[in-house]
């Protein structure tokens, strides 16, 4: 019997993975020696990475229109959101506005870039600028460090948390979306 024959009726199946161990290696050892099946294989292939209806084009379409509206708003938003925490940062203690402002603004960067790390960098970087400057009397350098470090980290969190709960909305919308 013709094996090319076998392996091309059998290509669809080892294309989806779905052959017994056994047939699959039988398959793998022609292929090598058979550029006709190699081609038959790489036509597959192609054809079922076109094929493929995607699921999520459509969700991933309307979140790419919605970000491309937020896109323009982006620069006024996040420095409108960085000012506000700036503000926040000044006034001295943790008020609960200020929690707001900095959950706020990791929201808002996360929703803007899907990244963690802006949410991250402009918590951090206005608050310890702020403390940095403080008067710290004759603290050491290491001290100085610790614990405006510290004052960051506190900021970076409540910025964070804002991000999580950016993070999972966006991901709720998205199965939203999908269905
Ligand atoms: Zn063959």
């Amino acid at each position: 019997m013709n094996r090319c024959a076998i392996v091309e009726d059998l290509l669809p199946l080892y294309v989806d993975n779905l052959l017994q161990e056994e047939t699959k290696q039988w398959v793998e050892e022609h292929l090598p020696q058979c550029p006709s099946c190699q081609t038959a294989l790489a036509q597959m292939e192609e054809v079922i990475t076109v094929d493929l209806p995607n699921p999520n084009e459509e969700a991933a379409k309307t979140i790419k229109k919605v970000t491309r509206q937020m896109k323009r708003y982006e620069f006024i938003l996040v420095t409108l959101a960085f000012l506000l925490a700036m503000r926040t940062t000044i006034i001295p203690e943790l008020t609960f506005n200020g929690l707001w402002a900095y959950a706020l603004l990791g929201g808002l960067l996360y929703a803007f870039y899907r990244t963690w790390l802006p949410p991250i960098v402009l918590s951090f970087v206005p608050s310890f600028l702020y403390y940095v400057q403080d008067d710290f009397g004759d603290a050491s350098f290491t001290e100085i460090i610790i614990s405006v470090a510290s004052m960051g980290t506190i900021y970076t969190l409540l910025s964070l948390i804002g991000a999580f709960i950016a993070y999972a909305w966006i991901q709720a919308l998205q199965k939203e979306e999908q269905r």
